[in-house]
């Protein structure tokens, strides 16, 4: 048994905030109460062998998910793994993570699928996988979403690659809504993007001489999908929402479909395009990071409900492949280790969200809308919890969890520190 004691319980979902006790026992909280045990009462002795861990000055929380993560296994080991992409997890305060499928070989067979799952559940943490839309995510064939739904997939989705063709997408969705389902989707069309990773007709792109990126390539197909997913009935994720056209589409959308979705990555509220100045390829990602009117878009997107998941898009490379010329490196940067912080810098000391509201797009609201069996904290349900300090701070190092440190806030220090990341009851990781 494990007696979590003097620490500030924040559930989102059940608006709980207070101080409280949580008891737990074979991987599920049996009790959550003001005081379980006084120390030294005969119920404390007589409780054989538990563990207590004091949260005095800490939150303790559901713990975190991560609805959009490339751990790049199989296919990438040099970037990350299963195991090293859930130790990076645990190390952020994550407890559930759901991996994107643009792995090699990607995951648009149940083979691969199972495999993945697999391995996944002998991590100390929740790990679940997304499939593949299409086949070899070439964007021309329909996957088997009825054998890839039975064998785990969480959502359909052909992250790295959009989807250009309108038909096969109308397809998917129907029949993603058939099987009640999620789709998610990269908003980038192809035609008005010259350079991935960098924002047209921005200082950025200006300085590095490059055309970019349009604003156009997220706008245009966000607006396309919201209408599709509206026809189908479905639910849609907006993964990575980057500019502000976007956040309002998403915002209209939802008032006819609140099957509608959007995703706000830590790096698109933080930075803009001036990142790709500083820090060069370690700020390319894809979308890019726009203006400053872009990210104060999805921070109001975020405060209003417009947007209510926060996915860090995990995204590791090597140093040789970043230290390349900036067209020829890879997009994308890290992200499961420092998203919680950032969301504390961001948004709550700010003011922008109250640490409620920051937990609830990390816990309850991807869990409802993928439908996991996590994201709160109650009696009888599973005991998935972080517990970490507001108080204190940390300074990011090269020294990540994850196989990979293309991190472009590597220097700087943050503020909350994860003490303890729980799953199923277990410690996941201790500071
Ligand atoms: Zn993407
Ligand atoms: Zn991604």
């Amino acid at each position: 048994m494990l007696l979590i004691t003097n620490g500030t319980v924040i559930d989102p979902k059940s608006r709980l905030h207070a101080r409280k006790d949580i008891l737990v026992s074979d991987g599920r909280i049996v009790r959550i109460a003001g005081r379980i045990f006084d120390a030294g009462s005969p119920a404390a002795s007589a409780a054989a062998g538990l563990t207590v861990i004091d949260a005095e000055g800490c939150i303790v929380a559901p713990g975190l998910i991560d609805t959009h993560s490339h751990f790049r296994d199989p296919g990438f080991p040099e970037k990350e793994d299963i195991t090293t992409g859930s130790a990076a997890a645990a190390k952020g305060g994550y407890t559930t993570v759901v991996m994107m499928a643009n792995t090699k070989p990607p995951i648009d067979s149940v083979e691969v699928l199972t495999d993945v799952c697999e391995r996944g559940r002998r991590e100390p943490i929740h790990v679940l996988s997304a499939a593949n839309v299409s086949t070899r995510m070439q964007g021309e064939a329909r996957t088997d979403f009825v054998s890839l739904s039975a064998a785990g997939a969480v959502v359909f989705t052909d992250d790295g690659r959009p989807l250009t063709d309108e038909y096969l997408l109308l397809q998917a969705l129907k029949l993603a809504k058939k099987l009640d389902k999620p789709v998610s989707l990269h908003e980038e069309d192809p035609r008005y993007v010259t350079e991935p990773g960098i924002n047209a007709g921005g200082r950025a792109a200006a300085a590095l001489g490059l055309t970019g990126a349009d604003r156009k390539a997220e706008s245009f197909l966000v607006e396309r999908d919201v209408r599709l997913a509206i026809e189908a009935k479905a639910k849609l994720c907006i993964q990575h929402i980057s500019s502000k056209e976007g956040v309002e589409l998403v915002r209209q959308a939802r008032k006819v479909s609140p099957l509608i979705h959007a995703e706000a990555t830590p790096q698109h509220f933080t930075l803009t395009e001036d990142a790709v100045i500083q820090k060069g390829t370690l700020a390319k990602v894809n979308p890019p990071l726009r203006l400053k009117e872009d990210r104060m878009a999805i921070i109001e997107g975020l405060r209003d409900g417009t947007i209510d998941i926060i996915a860090t898009d995990h995204a590791p490379h090597t140093k040789a492949e970043k230290a390349q010329e900036f067209t020829k490196a890879p997009s994308g940067m890290i992200g499961l280790e420092t998203a919680l912080s950032l969301g504390i810098r961001e948004l709550v000391q700010p003011g922008y969200l109250t640490m409620d509201q920051l937990l609830a797009c990390l816990t309850c609201n991807p869990a409802d809308f993928y439908r996991l069996d996590a994201g709160d904290l109650h009696e009888g349900g599973l005991a998935d919890i972080v517990i970490f300090d507001l108080e204190k701070t940390w300074t990011v190092t090269e020294h990540f969890a994850s196989r990979s440190s293309n991190s472009p806030f590597i220097g700087e220090t943050l503020p909350g520190v994860v003490r303890y990341t729980i799953a199923d009851g277990r410690i996941a990781y201790q500071a």
